[in-house]
């Protein structure tokens, strides 16, 4: 049996509606959830393999999208809800009964990501399954896995599966993100124009 990507991307991606507007998030808690309301899709979103996002039990990889942070709030039992590590450029806000990941928020303005939260559309439970919301669309930080303690001689099935599911393999982010992240060096840099 080979080990679980992840389970939204195991028996195939099913695809998103791309006019769909947004959902709630809840933690696994089977009463008093924890909820998160989004009004908006995710966008970027993607499979992740570093060691910092929060995963279903027995997978390797993450599932994580972003939304802009004034569409994000939390709607029901945010007293439950605690920073992992107030040290990470970004804070995790977890259940702290359940251990689920709400959200993730960057705090720091310089960051090229400010803005932006980073949340795991598979615990949207709105009656839609994982409603509309977008597939993943790359796979990224694939070779952490590894420093996870994943045997390296299982890899090029890992990214032979992933190919399969027609979604591209990367060991950092996916290029359109690391251009956005060296775009937002290189303007602070004074190395290209504001409006570059
Ligand atoms: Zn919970
Ligand atoms: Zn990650």
């Amino acid at each position: 049996m080979a080990p679980s990507l992840h389970p939204l991307i195991d028996n195939g991606l099913v695809k998103g509606d791309p006019s769909f507007s947004g959902g709630v998030l809840r933690c696994l808690c089977p009463s008093d959830p924890v909820e998160v309301t989004l009004a908006s899709n995710v966008a970027h979103n993607h499979a992740c393999g570093c060691s910092k996002c929060w995963k279903p039990q027995g997978a390797l990889f993450s599932v994580v999208g972003v939304v802009p942070r004034d569409k994000l709030s939390v709607t029901a039992h945010a007293d439950r809800l605690q920073v992992v590590d107030p040290s990470a450029t970004i804070q995790r806000h977890a259940c702290t009964r359940c251990g689920a990941h709400l959200y993730g928020r960057i705090e720091n303005k310089e960051h090229p990501f400010y803005g932006l939260d980073f949340v795991h559309t598979e615990l949207a439970k709105d009656g839609k399954g994982r409603g509309g919301f977008q597939e993943p669309q790359f796979a990224a930080f694939v070779s952490s896995i590894i420093e996870q303690g994943f045997p390296p001689s299982g890899m090029a099935e890992v990214r032979d599966r992933f190919h399969k599911l027609g979604l591209e393999t990367y060991d950092a982010l996916s290029p359109p993100l690391m251009d956005a992240i060296a775009t937002h060096t290189a303007k602070k840099n004074g190395k290209l124009p504001q409006d570059a």
